[in-house]
């Protein structure tokens, strides 16, 4: 789950790291008085979970309190285009800051080498740029160090990173400081990337994270009741931001083939199926080990929320997961019968005869293997 910029220099300031003050509103008329608290002297940035924010429109800076709010009605419902999201999305909040002089921008992030496992703490001059361009016309301008994460980082081997950076000395042991601060607030809040694209150096020697990202592991959420409350406006997708209040790892892919199965890797054959019949899968979600009726139940309804849904494939091999809770779940979550989706179940293993048994008569179409099961539930879709 990403976080939003205002939301991830919440964060940042909790663990001890510089950030400007600022305030969210979806109210030009409060983001002109947050605006003056300031004298004037701001920038206004849409929130939104996309990159290259600024150079979308995204980032402006004022040094007048109406020009900031003129502005921040200008962006408020508008839809931010950048190459990063070629969709686009809609701005609904925006982050009024207090005005920073930037003297030099460098770049700070936080990530997982799985590779290595071991986090990894990338440090730049060149920051305010796009990184990826930084990796890929000057990479011996990035300098990476390793942190094991159980013993964290020596001071001595970070100061050495910062210089080998080529960080100016006043900003050394302020970077060596944010460092150490980010990667407590990475491994405490179990972030999988944390990046501050600029950090700072302002025209009187002060290091301060002018931006923010940070992403919490999903599959952590439940251990930062917080973050997943706050999940409907930090989601990219309202029906993902549901899914993860309940707890349940859906993904949404902007297909018409719903797709439901027990066990990631089974989820992931049936989207290859369904794609390979020639479908285009609209989400991927794992019931997960031994779901009962009730939440294969919920987890049909999430499907069905995407009003693009026009298929749906239940593919269920089942060990711990049991055929019939299986058949319950899927008839329970179609009883008041006034869904329009053609639905097609492959259920196999543990109690299969009793589910298959409790789905005869339904409009369920049945099949045998999951490759059938994708072109039945292709063809049932577009005829
Ligand atoms: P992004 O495009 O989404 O990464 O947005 P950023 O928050 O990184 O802002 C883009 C650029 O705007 C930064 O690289 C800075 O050059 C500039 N910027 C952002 N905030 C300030 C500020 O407070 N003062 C000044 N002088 N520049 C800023
Ligand atoms: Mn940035």
């Amino acid at each position: 789950m990403k976080l939003h910029e205002y939301q991830s220099k919440e964060l940042f300031a909790k663990f001890g790291v510089a950030v400007p003050r600022g305030e969210v509103t979806s109210d030009p008329e409060e983001a002109r008085k947050i605006a003056e608290k300031f004298g004037g002297d701001v920038v206004v940035k849409a929130q939104v979970l996309m990159g290259g924010r600024g150079k979308a429109g995204g980032v402006k800076l004022f040094h007048d309190a109406d020009e900031a709010a003129a502005f921040a009605k200008e962006l408020i419902g508008k839809k931010l285009v950048s190459i990063q999201n070629p969709a686009g999305m809609v701005v609904e909040l925006v982050l009024v800051g207090e005005l920073i002089d930037i003297a030099e921008e460098y770049y700070l992030s936080v990530l997982l080498d799985r590779a290595e496992q071991r986090l990894v703490v990338m440090i730049s001059k060149e920051g305010g740029m796009d990184i990826e361009e930084v990796a890929a016309k000057q990479p011996e301008a990035i300098v990476r160090v390793l942190v094991d994460p159980a013993w964290g980082l020596d001071d001595y081997e970070l100061r050495a990173a910062v210089k080998k950076a080529g960080l100016p000395p006043k900003a050394q042991r302020q970077m060596v400081g944010m460092v150490q601060s980010l990667v407590k607030a990475y491994i405490e809040t179990d972030a999988e990337l944390i990046e501050v694209n600029p950090v700072a150096l302002t025209t009187d020697g002060k290091l301060i994270a002018a931006d923010a990202k940070v992403a919490i592991d999903d599959s952590a959420l439940f251990r930062h009741a917080g973050y997943a409350e706050q999940a409907d406006d930090a989601m990219e997708n309202e029906l993902e931001a549901e899914a993860a209040r309940k707890g349940i790892a859906y993904v949404h892919l902007g297909g018409d083939i719903g797709i439901i199965g027990n066990g990631a890797g089974l989820v992931m054959c049936s989207l290859d199926e369904v794609s390979a019949a020639g479908g285009d899968p609209a989400n991927f979600l794992d019931v997960g080990g031994g779901a009962q009726a009730e939440r294969v139940k919920e987890c049909v309804e999430i499907v069905l929320m995407d009003k693009n849904v026009k298929g749906l494939l239940i593919n269920i091999f089942g060990g711990i997961t049991r055929g019939d809770e299986v058949a319950k779940g899927i008839l329970a979550a179609f009883d008041d019968g006034d869904v329009d989706v053609e639905v097609v179940e492959r259920i196999e293993g543990t109690a299969a005869e009793e589910g298959l048994k409790l789905l005869e008569g339904s409009r369920i179409i049945g099949a045998k293997t999951m490759r059938e099961a994708a072109q039945k539930v292709v063809a049932a879709a577009s005829g």
